[in-house]
């Protein structure tokens, strides 16, 4: 049997994503912003997230990733692109967890090579484990660490599902039926 704890509430993510939000917003004031979301994991966090930033911002969305299941490829796909220019914009990338730093990395890589001004990330979740070599070492903004455990709801899944679940839970036994 699997079973789910909780590790942040609603009142716990609530209260950590409006002080991240007036924190962007202060950094960003004045600056051309395009949020870009990683989909579908940070999809609840930074539609949360981005209505704190105060500031005139343009979101967009990729869909990239490395997991199969509940283990991480090490290999990332993007599925779908950008929509909107970023040359001669500042990119704040928007992801659900940094794990390995693999997606990241290359995501950050990807908006550098199309011309961004700058290209800062912001996490729901960091964490704290040893990162790839390849991946990309830490965050510039982080919601909240976590234990090296495999972490759903709130936008992340288990084979799809949990994303809907309005708090962070993690799994005592991810790879057993889920
Ligand atoms: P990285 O490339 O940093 O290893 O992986 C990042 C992506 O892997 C995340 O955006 C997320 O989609 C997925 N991932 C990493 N750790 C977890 C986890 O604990 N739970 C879930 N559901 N997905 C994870
Ligand atoms: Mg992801």
């Amino acid at each position: 049997m699997n079973i789910i704890r909780t590790l942040f509430s609603k009142p716990d993510i609530d209260n950590r994503i409006r002080a991240l939000g007036q924190e962007l917003t202060e950094f960003y004031q004045g600056k051309p912003l395009t949020a870009v979301v990683l989909l579908n994991g940070a999809m609840f966090f930074a539609a949360d997230l981005l209505r704190h930033v105060k500031t005139e911002l343009f979101v967009d969305s990729v869909c990239a990733g490395s997991y199969v299941g509940n283990q991480s490829s090490g290999q990332v796909n993007f599925r779908s692109g950008l929509k909107l220019p970023v040359t001669s914009r500042h990119v704040l990338l928007v992801d659900d967890i940094l794990d390995t730093g693999v997606t990241l990395a290359a995501v950050k890589a990807e908006m550098e090579k199309q011309g961004a001004l700058s290209v800062r990330t912001c996490v729901m979740l960091d964490k704290k484990r040893q990162r790839s070599a390849a991946g990309l070492a830490s965050a510039d903004w982080c919601a909240f660490e976590v234990p090296d455990v495999y972490i759903v709801g709130y936008g992340l899944d288990a084979d799809e599902l949990y994303r809907n679940d309005p708090e962070i839970k993690y799994m005592e036994n991810p790879g057993r039926e889920l």
